[in-house]
């Protein structure tokens, strides 16, 4: 079940898979940013570990929730505020429930999407973290149960993440070198597809 086992499984599983992808986060914000994207996750993932080894989350809600405070805290730059209001808004929009369902999933993933593009405003296709977001937040609304609105959404992200390589991007730091941002995928859309698989390998 997608209950608050499951939730703390996800973050957990989160941190560890960007922890592993560290260096490949800070290879690709090297190359169209300032080169801290694997840096500043590790350390906001490392954080919300910490903490749920101190203070087990309570329901789900509140797991997303003390997550998005490490993540506002911690994390810094750009990512920290957007991944934050992200997780902060899945929160709000799972309310009292004890487990997701496919339609659960499916707002879930829409609250946080709309957080991020609330907050940082880019659209479809201006190469960021939305273009990861985005194609989840579509599939996962197609899926019979939980897992497989789950399972739908991270693939969907991973092509979406791969998807931004020949985009010029229009928004965040990357948005500085103009064309010369084309032929390298993008950080966020990376880590996105990353902590969205993390959900899928949570539920086994
Ligand atoms: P910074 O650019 O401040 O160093 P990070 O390197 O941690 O922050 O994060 C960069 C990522 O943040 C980008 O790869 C992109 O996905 C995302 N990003 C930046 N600006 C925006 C925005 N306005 N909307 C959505 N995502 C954004
Ligand atoms: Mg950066
Ligand atoms: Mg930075």
């Amino acid at each position: 079940a997608l209950d608050t086992a499951w939730a703390e499984r996800w973050l957990r599983e989160s941190a560890r898979v960007i922890a592993e992808h560290r260096q490949e986060l800070i290879d690709l914000d090297r190359a169209i940013g300032d080169g801290d994207h694997g840096e500043n996750m590790d350390r906001g993932f490392a954080a919300i570990v910490a903490k749920f080894d101190e203070e087990p989350p309570a329901s789900l809600a509140g797991a997303l929730k003390m997550a998005a405070m490490m993540l506002m805290s911690k994390v810094g730059g750009a990512a920290g505020p957007l991944y934050g209001t992200a997780f902060l808004r899945a929160s709000t929009a799972i309310g009292d429930a004890e487990a997701l369902d496919g339609p659960a999933v499916a707002r879930m993933l829409a609250a946080g999407r709309d957080g991020i593009v609330a907050r940082g405003k880019a659209g479809p296709g201006d190469k960021t973290m939305v273009d990861a977001w985005t194609p989840a937040v579509d599939a996962a609304a197609g899926g019979a149960d939980g897992h497989a609105a789950l399972s739908a959404a991270a693939d969907a992200a991973e092509a979406g993440a791969q998807a931004t390589k020949p985009l010029v991007a229009r928004k965040g730091r990357a948005s500085y070198l103009g064309q010369r941002s084309a032929g390298h995928l993008d950080p966020g859309a990376v880590s996105t597809a990353l902590i969205l698989r993390a959900a899928v390998t949570a539920t086994a």
